[in-house]
């Protein structure tokens, strides 16, 4: 049965992150593997769960699977802020259960025994872990136009959101580049797309799809995981308002004729200028650059449109990451301009001029060569200037020095580089202490999260015993229940719902 909410026609959002977390362990007296420690981070979830796969009052699912890659996944956010905020929740939870496996491995392992938890994509051994960006989108965006008009737009923005590698070729923009293969794939196990659209929308398929964005770097600056978020978000409405017109987005000029190879060029050219990239058809894309260049030129009142005087049209076979950034940039630009009410109301706090304003001076500092100032927003660049800086004071700093460095930065337990640039205000942070703190036990309230928290909350408070997922809701013992929540805008519940949770207050002992 479909029943028609109004999120469905309009451009609403819900938005997850999921980040996976490396672990690893220095000065302990006798070997200890990061499984292990791992699994002595989860012990106190498993003896409070009976798992070490959980869903928290906060709405988000903690869980450790096979391996030694702790997992947040953050619950349902309708703006990039609530998704930021929930992310950094995550980051305090894993600290509080390093904090407490320190303290244990100390007991055992020697009393300077370290643990180490990296927010970052690469371990030294070469293995690759990911951060998922998930994205409700309308069902009736087509697989191909997922491939030709976001993909080209996910590979390129990796010049502002990228968190930047040590490796043994030097420096690169993107962590995992060198690991993924395919553009769009459904498969989850013989290759690493870089979008997977395998079909679990946790919502009525008839209406929508989550699209998972695999190919994203986990970011430490705040700015960059809410650009990530909602810019792809505005170019999400693009493609949506395109497909359910039946027209062309512009955004078809990009499509790139050789995706990953595409993803490992603009990962190496740090000038982010380079045409290092093939399209499927150069000829649509320099005159889709013609058009945008005369239309902002005539234009030049427009708030949203400006002319660019810095973009020079070449006539180059292959492009820039920048070149097809700035596409992007317009059409959205101009599409707001003409929907600025509806896109406006589809993020209830981030406001989307804010996000276009921010992403036009990344870009214009890019194209004009300061990159530099942008070393207080962009992963990637802080990282970057740090070594720079640092090799200039020690001309011998070695490339193990360096990838220490790196490992340094996205540290969130044990790292000093990260937390001194905030300090020193070297690095903007956008949201508050106290929201992260209040995020620790307080779900998204505009989501169906606000449900799930609820109800785990008072499974908790009255001793029920529960189970749920993202979309459903499970009473055991004392009494058995459940309650389905498989709209993810449903914030309020129906009647089942409420049912459920009357009848676990009542059944408290
Ligand atoms: P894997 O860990 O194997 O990649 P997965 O991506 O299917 O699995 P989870 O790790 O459980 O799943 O994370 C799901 C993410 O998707 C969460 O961040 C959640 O908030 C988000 N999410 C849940 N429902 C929706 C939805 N309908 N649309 C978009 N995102 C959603
Ligand atoms: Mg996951
Ligand atoms: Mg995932």
């Amino acid at each position: 049965h479909t029943h028609h909410c109004k999120e469905y026609d309009s451009y609403a959002r819900i938005f997850g992150l999921e980040t996976e977390y490396g672990v690893s362990v220095t000065e302990t007296d006798q070997s200890c593997d990061p499984g292990q420690v791992a699994m002595m981070m989860f012990a106190p979830v498993l003896s409070r769960s009976r798992t070490t796969n959980t869903y928290l009052e906060n709405g988000s699912r903690l869980y450790l699977d096979v391996g030694s890659h702790p997992e947040y996944a953050t619950a349902e956010a309708r703006d990039p802020s609530d998704a930021l905020v929930q992310d950094l929740a995550g980051e305090s939870i894993m600290r509080q259960l390093v904090d407490n496996a320190q303290a244990q491995l100390r007991k055992t392992h020697g009393p300077n025994a370290t643990i180490h938890l990296f927010k970052n994509n690469a371990d030294s051994a070469g293995h690759s872990f990911g951060c998922h960006e998930n994205y409700l989108v309308r069902r009736y965006v087509s697989l191909p136009a997922v491939n030709h008009q976001l993909l080209p737009f996910l590979v390129t923005r990796q010049i502002f959101t990228g968190a930047g590698l040590v490796n043994e070729h030097g420096f690169e923009i993107t962590q995992r580049a060198m690991f993924l293969e395919d553009g769009v794939s459904s498969s989850t196990t013989r290759s690493r797309p870089m979008v997977n659209t395998r079909d679990e929308p946790h919502a009525n398929p008839d209406e929508f799809r989550r699209l998972h964005v695999i190919l994203g770097d986990s970011n430490r600056s705040q700015w960059a995981t809410i650009m990530k978020l909602a810019t792809t978000h505005l170019v999400l409405c693009v493609i949506e308002d395109a497909a359910k017109r039946g027209i062309d987005s512009g955004f078809e000029a990009c499509s790139l004729s050789n995706p990953s190879a595409a993803n490992q060029a603009m990962s190496t050219d740090l000038s982010c200028h380079r045409p290092v990239m093939a399209l499927e058809n150069i000829k649509l894309f320099r005159s889709a650059q013609q058009r945008f260049h005369a239309n902002s030129s005539t234009d030049c009142d427009s708030a949203f449109v400006r002319y660019e005087r810095n973009v020079q049209i070449s006539n180059a076979e292959t492009v820039s990451a920048l070149e097809i950034q700035y596409l992007y940039w317009y059409i959205v630009a101009q599409f707001i301009e003409k929907h600025t009410g509806e896109i406006q109301a589809s993020l209830p706090e981030t406001s989307c001029l804010y996000v276009l304003n921010e992403w036009k001076h990344a870009l214009d500092a890019l194209n004009d060569g300061q990159i530099a100032s942008l070393s207080d927003r962009v992963d990637w660049i802080a990282k970057h200037q740090l070594i720079n800086q640092m090799s200039k004071r020690n001309p011998m700093l070695s490339s193990v020095q360096q990838r220490e460095i790196d490992l340094n930065y996205h540290d969130i337990t044990n790292g000093t580089i990260y937390p001194s640039l905030v300090h020193h205000k070297l690095m903007n942070t956008l949201v508050s202490d106290d929201a992260v703190q209040q995020a620790l036990t307080r779900p998204p309230a505009d989501t169906r999260a606000a449900l799930r928290g609820t109800f785990i909350r008072c499974a908790l408070r009255t001793g029920v015993s529960f189970s749920c997922d993202w979309t459903h809701l499970k009473t055991t013992v004392p009494v058995h229940g459940e309650a389905e929540i498989n709209d993810p805008f449903d914030y309020r519940g129906d009647a089942q719902y409420a049912g459920l949770i009357e009848s676990m207050k009542r059944s408290e002992v």
